[in-house]
């Protein structure tokens, strides 16, 4: 079962969460059929959002997009309260030779932008993008924590891609320091970060996800909260009409005179949708009546 865990140091202000989501990245690279380099972008990119999630209230949304000039070109992945997730990635075949003996995600995804849109509920939406530092994904979030929401905080995120080509193991841990943390438990922490074990070494160990955050920050914690994390698709064929109105009453007239019902598929699932020319006839009489 894949696990998030959030915990605070006792002694100080400092939130520590780290993620286990092995089986969420593999239901992923299944359903978007990635090749490992992209399977590791996806991934990180998964439990970025995730991470990013622990820190919503009931309701809440998280946008991750991750948007580079690499071969993947796009990933985007959405999590909620809940820590249910959905990703996309727009070139899911993309596989690059090792960089020190790693898969290299900064070349696939390239330079670029981060981009996080959070929906806070009663349309309150918050957009904001940083351009990306390395494109390995955890130090791009590590920046758009810092600069953006200006906390200071520290990402890992990690995915070992087997050589069967499915995950082996998936997660990470993010350590943020909050205001009235003392600089000599900050500085403790920081050594210990800067030899620590990847998160995904850590996983393959067996680690749990307190396990995890102990040797990430070497401190006694209080833990807040421990939930599962699933992959999970909210798209219903209402949605993908919906969707779909979008297009403008040119594209739809088209489609229309073409006179053949549609199969429009989920790029978050894949799940595929049967549109009839009703349908579209509905949407067409949808503009009329705006
Ligand atoms: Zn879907």
């Amino acid at each position: 079962m894949d696990i998030l865990l959030k915990a605070m140091l006792k002694e100080d202000p400092v939130m520590v969460v780290s993620l286990i989501d092995t089986e969420t990245v593999e239901k992923a690279r299944k359903i978007h059929d990635t090749l490992p380099t992209a399977t590791a972008a996806l991934g990180r990119v998964i439990s970025g959002a995730l991470l990013l999630a622990s820190t919503l209230k009931e309701n809440q949304k998280i946008t991750l997009q991750i948007r580079g000039d690499g071969p993947v070109r796009e990933i985007i992945a959405e999590a909620d309260a809940q820590y249910r997730v959905r990703a996309y990635i727009k070139r899911p075949h993309i596989h690059m030779g090792l960089k020190d003996g790693k898969l290299d995600v900064g070349r696939a995804i390239g330079k670029g932008f981060i981009n996080v849109i959070r929906d806070l509920g009663l349309r309150d939406v918050y957009q904001s993008s940083v351009p990306l530092q390395t494109g390995e994904i955890a130090t791009d979030l590590a920046y758009y924590l810092n600069v953006s929401e200006q906390i200071p905080s520290a990402v890992s995120l990690g995915v070992y891609v087997d050589t069967d080509n499915s995950v082996k193991a998936s997660g990470g841990f993010m350590v943020q320091r909050l205001p009235g943390a003392r600089d000599e438990v900050i500085s403790f922490i920081e050594r210990k970060l800067s030899n620590v074990k990847t998160a995904s070494s850590m996983i393959l160990d067996g680690l749990s996800p307190l396990e995890i955050i102990e040797e990430a920050v070497g401190l006694p914690v209080d833990v807040l909260d421990e939930k599962e994390v699933t992959y999970y698709c909210s798209c219903s064929k209402e949605r993908v009409l919906g969707a779909m109105v979008t297009l403008g009453r040119k594209e739809i007239e088209e489609m229309l005179k073409k006179g053949e019902n549609l199969e429009v598929s989920c790029r978050f699932c894949g799940n595929v949708y049967d549109v009839t020319l009703k349908d579209l006839e509905v949407i067409l009489r949808g503009y009329d009546n705006n």
